[in-house]
């Protein structure tokens, strides 16, 4: 094989890019192609293996191979030295194929007697399009620069995929973001939405991979790469930024300013690439690489590496965050993930929001709640495939998102949108019905709350309080710490918007991962065991004292309820409780209104506070169970971790057993003992947690209808019976039993 020059690179590149503008069908096109490149790589064979699905590639085209194989040979992901490229997104460059560990003989191809073999993938920043392959019979290893080289062509025949040079017919050469996928994630919040995809960062579009004149574009990315460096050193320039702030951002403008990095897309460039096919090429690498580095610092980093790739390429492109594109009037957000902050920034104009990864215990998902939007997380590989203004159906219910639906489809989903209503109609007629059980039992249902928008739910809803109010939301939602006077008047609106329904003001729960844009970041190895809620509120007891002063401003001499989150032991409840009763002396003595009634409580989220002594019980004048992060502990799973988060049932008879516990202990004392987690809005959940003995539950208010009329119809005392049972049996989770129990009680 002859040496490659830049030249030969150069010549081929443009011979790809000019079959761009030549008519033709795409079957023509990749056979053009191989012909093409097995002729300026000097191999015998040159083949284009491409995805007709997730987990199958093709043989879409081939020189040198055996014509009648073509859209025969299939391999699976990972079958296969193809396979084997595919899944790894790493090269194997091999002198004696058949001798390499996972090779196939597909005797339909007839390459037997092809003895090298050298395999690239075809990918575009992240998304798997498919394999380039070239074979020669002579054993030997192909050289570094030919390795490159073919790399090169691969990241151009991955942008003319996607700018659709090799669409034709079959499923392998279907056109790209066109067909209807369905991705099967998880439910983050139930509920149903139609409407049009918002992508939370939009693609770059490259219109042109192939660089006319390498000099113009050198230019072009060494004044790219410039700016890039420009704006990193202005980031680090600003006087707000502590010291942690700087030491990440330091290492982030290391990378900025690396040279090896600029080195290596001027080499692509010169190899033939424009310079934003070059900055995707080393995208696609780093990418590639993130996936098998398993130190989660080196992961942090590489992670850096992809974020300033992506505004570089948004400095090149001109395509900044705001692409020109109109919000659709029915925007269905699709991002990889998003924190609470950004999702309460979009508020209620989305109709649904679907996420790539994400979790149903994350505050993103519990903003999404709030705002009552239909969340679907975990739906794998929408990010590549969905553009800004697809049609787009969510099933919150399912965890399920339909994108570019079939009629078919979307006509049964808008029946399933159709009867929701129906239902939601139905509940909206128990609204002023107390929720009093078959057997007499009266169980308060509270409503949570943390935003503005939650308080026209107070009288929709019927709940009869707000028992969880997250004020850190509207921490969340501002760039900079609230003033305590805006504070007070916010508290006041919530109080008066309650008419006189209690309202539990939960102070300040930071940390984990509700992280505060304008507090510095703390690097813990273990954020939600980490230094967050009263934790921080101890430490740093300026907020809190704040806070307890806003609203004690805020209640003007009416009834007042507070609470402390993550109380673990007694000591803390003490200290917390101190401060604002300080802060009720302070008012007084500056003859300001003081509450008509004060009542302080503790949330219950650790196991430990379960077993504090006696003298918290009675000291407490309430407790609120956050069960979302008492079963995180109590199981040892992550609440945010979608492989452990479902492993344990809330209706598991230890758990239960422990939530009896609880009650007894409050029982023993007369402390008011209420339930806010999710679970409190999930009605099986719901209605076990009422008969062990949980009277008071607090939820978000979609849920207040549904929980209402499954207690209607339930005898709290037999479903008690039912779980004690169970539970004396040894079973693992009382489930089964309790859908037994509800499939054979009477319907109205
Ligand atoms: C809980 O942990 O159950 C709770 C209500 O608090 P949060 O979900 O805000 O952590
Ligand atoms: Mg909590």
């Amino acid at each position: 094989m002859p040496d490659r020059s830049d030249n030969d690179s150069r010549k081929l590149l443009k011979r790809l890019r000019d079959s761009l503008a030549e008519p033709g069908q795409g079957q023509e096109r990749l056979d053009y192609v191989t012909t093409l490149i097995a002729d300026s790589m000097g191999t015998e064979v040159c083949s284009i293996y491409l995805f007709r699905d997730a987990e199958t590639l093709e043989l879409c085209a081939t020189e040198g191979l055996r014509a009648e194989a073509v859209h025969n040979t299939r391999l699976r992901l990972g079958e296969g030295l193809v396979g084997r490229v595919a899944r790894t997104a790493v090269p194997i460059n091999t002198a004696d194929a058949p001798a390499e560990k996972g090779f196939r003989f597909m005797a339909e191809t007839g390459e037997e007697c092809f003895s090298s073999f050298l395999g690239v993938p075809i990918q575009r920043v992240g998304e798997k399009l498919g394999v380039l392959v070239v074979q020669s019979k002579a054993s030997r290893e192909f050289s570094e620069d030919e390795v490159y080289a073919l790399e090169v062509v691969a990241m151009v025949l991955a942008e003319m995929t996607e700018l659709g040079a090799f669409i034709g017919d079959g499923a392998a050469l279907g056109a790209l973001h066109k067909q209807q996928v369905m991705f099967r994630g998880g439910t983050g919040q139930e509920g149903s939405a139609e409407g049009k995809v918002w992508l939370h960062e939009p693609r770059v579009v490259v219109a042109n991979p192939v660089a006319d004149d390498p000099e113009v574009e050198t230019l072009r990315i060494r004044d790219a790469v410039g700016k890039l460096r420009v704006s990193v050193d202005d980031l680090l320039a600003a006087q707000s930024l502590d010291k942690e702030q700087k030491q990440v951002l330091e290492a982030y403008r290391m990378f900025a300013h690396s040279r090896g990095w600029l080195r290596r897309m001027e080499e692509d460039i010169q190899a033939g690439l424009s310079a934003e096919a070059a900055v995707e090429k080393e995208q696609s690498t780093t990418r590639a690489r993130l996936s098998q580095v398993p130190d989660a610092y080196l992961r942090e980093r590489l992670n850096d590496l992809d974020d300033l790739a992506n505004r570089l390429l948004r400095i090149l492109t001109g395509q900044g965050q705001d692409t020109g594109a109109e919000m659709p009037d029915d925007p269905v957000l699709v991002a990889r993930n998003i924190g609470p902050a950004e999702l309460l920034e979009y508020g209620r104009k989305l109709r649904g929001v679907v996420l790539a990864e994400g979790s149903v215990g994350s505050h993103a998902a519990i903003v999404a709640r709030a705002l009552t939007i239909p969340l679907v997380i975990n739906a794998k590989g929408i990010i590549n495939e969905a553009l800004n203004g697809d049609h787009i159906l969510v099933d919150g219910d399912q965890g399920i998102a339909h994108l570019r639906p079939e009629a078919s489809v979307a006509t049964g989903f808008r029946d399933k949108i159709a009867m929701q209503t129906q239902a939601q109609q139905r509940y909206a007629g128990l609204r002023d019905k107390p929720a009093i059980s078959r057997d007499g039992q009266r169980i308060c249902l509270q409503m949570n709350a943390g935003l503005m928008a939650d308080l026209p739910s107070l009288e929709g809803s019927g709940a009869e309080g707000v028992g969880l109010f997250r004020t850190e939301l509207q921490f969340l939602i501002r760039n900079k710490m609230p003033k305590r006077d805006e504070l007070a008047k916010l508290y006041a609106y919530v109080m008066d918007a309650a008419h006189g329904r209690s309202v539990s003001f939960r102070t300040l729960d930071i940390g984990s991962d509700k992280v505060l844009p304008y507090m510095t970041p703390q690097d813990e190895p273990n954020p939600a065991m980490g230094w967050r809620a009263i934790r921080v509120g101890l430490d740093k007891p300026g907020v809190l004292r704040m806070q307890a002063q806003a609203l004690i401003r805020a209640a003007r001499g009416r009834p007042l309820s507070i609470m402390f989150p993550f109380i673990a032991e007694h000591a803390e409840f003490i200290s917390a409780r101190a401060h604002v009763l300080r802060q009720v002396e302070r008012e007084a003595a500056l003859g300001r209104p003081t509450p008509e009634t004060l009542e302080i409580g503790a949330m219950l989220e650790t196991p430990s506070l379960a077993f504090a002594p006696q003298a918290f019980f009675e000291m407490a004048d309430f407790i609120s169970i956050g069960g979302n992060d008492l079963k995180q502990f109590f199981f040892a799973a992550d609440r945010e971790n979608e492989r452990v988060r479902r492993r344990y049932d809330t209706l598991n008879a230890s758990f239960l057993g422990f939530i009896g516990q609880i009650v007894s202990r409050c029982a023993q004392t007369s402390t008011r003992l209420s339930f806010c987690g999710e679970d409190a809005g999930r009605p099986v959940e719901a209605i076990c947690l009422a008969a062990m003995g949980l009277h008071s539950l607090s939820m978000r208010p979609a849920s207040i209808g549904p929980v209402k009329s499954l207690i209607l119809r339930t005898d709290l005392a037999a479903l008690r019976k039912v779980i004690d049972a169970e539970c004396a049996k040894g079973v693992e989770s009382v489930r089964p039993a309790v859908m037994d129990f509800l499939a054979k009680q009477p319907n109205s």
